[in-house]
């Protein structure tokens, strides 16, 4: 039986070379970083040459650079900490309604305790245009959050046109950039960006390790106060394999992306062709595939109800299991839940389609066998399961 893991955009495998960098920290070097003495001091010394590492990456500074928990404490954190600073009167949010959970979660809690929160409703492609960024801006907006890549579609938001709108009118922009770490050039002066998120088990890192750029000059209140850790904008004794580990992977994602990218699109070009050849007329393509920038390593299809009779996507996903397939429904954190994804929805599609989605998301390991073989398994199962 295949085992094919087409969910790169739910999670990548630990790199080897990374749990390499990593281990030394979980074993001998288990000093705190904020100790005095000579093992404390070897584990600071770890954290800031990470520091610099990441920040190397991103064309940042070191001091701009905030260690957190993972993407969605990242995400947590630029929205937050960015309003809870903010001056009053000047302090509401501007969103999207195609965004990772791990921003409409919060902007939904800071809206229930008063704040105002713009959600703006993207076009069939998934990314809001500068345009309709412009229109929602008024005296009172502080922040814009908007995603790079699209977790669920792949599409890509224009955010450095978006980032000129937003400096225009002097508002900060935040850019949710999990997904596009390792594919896309991620340099926070091209894109202009003031806050910018990052977590390592999206480019072959490990889980729990993510990353807040904060543009020198910009305030973001602590979402955990406690300590003295990163310049007291997240207390709590870092995690120092993972610190590690995360600027390791970056860093070798960020050599790698181009490359990664040219050979990912030519798979992904392969499944849209294998799925087209196969299914066509039975299922739509929530990915954009004209124009519209998309990332390189996301197909996110649905299946529209044939003769009134919709297809259950939770089987379909096991049924491809079952066969090998590893895919998911859209955003893990989503799937499971009897919801079907906000994102597909916010596309306009109705409830049964966005129900009966499958995403696939393709990365370093994945071969043309592996596609085929996918594109093969979800022809056979939809048959089966609308006959
Ligand atoms: N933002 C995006 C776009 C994501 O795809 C994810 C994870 O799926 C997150 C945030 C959350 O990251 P983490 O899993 O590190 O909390």
């Amino acid at each position: 039986m295949p085992n094919v893991y087409l969910d790169y955009a739910a999670t990548t495998p630990l790199d080897a070379a990374v749990l390499e960098v990593m281990l030394p920290y979980l074993k001998e070097h288990y000093g705190n970083p904020s100790s005095v003495h000579a093992l404390g001091r070897k584990a600071r010394v770890a954290v800031e040459e990470s520091r610099a590492r990441v920040a190397a990456c991103l064309g940042a500074e070191p001091s701009e650079i905030i260690f957190t928990s993972g993407g969605t404490e990242a995400d947590n954190l630029a929205l937050r900490g960015a309003l809870e600073a903010a001056p009053a009167g000047r302090a509401a949010l501007v969103t999207s309604a195609a965004e990772h959970e791990a921003v409409p979660q919060p902007a939904e809690a800071m809206a229930e305790a008063g704040r105002s929160v713009t959600v703006l409703k993207p076009p069939a492609t998934g990314a809001v245009t500068p345009a309709q960024v412009a229109a929602a801006i008024d005296e009172e907006t502080a922040l814009v959050s908007l995603m790079h890549a699209n977790n669920e579609i792949g599409t890509l938001t224009a955010i450095p046109d978006i980032a000129d709108v937003c400096h225009a009118r002097g508002v900060l922009l935040h850019c949710d950039a999990v997904q596009a770490a390792g594919l896309l050039a991620l340099d926070v002066k091209a894109m202009d960006v003031d806050l910018l998120s990052l977590s390592a088990h999206k480019f072959y890192g490990p889980k729990g390790a993510g990353a807040l750029y904060v543009r020198g000059g910009v305030e973001v209140a602590p979402l955990v106060r406690g300590g003295a850790q990163e310049r007291r904008r997240r207390g709590g004794t870092e995690n120092v394999a993972a610190v590690v580990g995360l600027a390791e992977a970056l860093d070798r994602a960020v050599q790698e992306a181009e490359a990664r990218a040219t050979c990912l699109k030519a798979l992904r070009g392969r499944l849209v062709a294998s799925l087209r050849s196969a299914l066509d007329g039975t299922l739509v393509f929530n990915t954009p595939l004209g124009d519209a920038p998309v990332a390189p390593h996301v197909v996110n299809v649905s299946f529209p109800p044939h003769d009134g009779r919709r297809l259950d996507g939770e089987m379909l996903l096991l049924n491809l299991d079952v066969e090998g397939v590893h895919a998911s429904a859209g955003s893990a954190c989503t799937s499971g839940a009897l919801e079907p994804s906000h994102v597909i929805q916010a596309l306009g599609r109705d409830r049964a389609t966005a129900a009966a989605t499958v995403r696939f998301s393709l990365g370093k390991y994945t071969t043309e066998a592996d596609v085929d073989y996918a594109a093969e398994a979800l022809d056979k199962i939809v048959r089966r399961m609308r006959s």
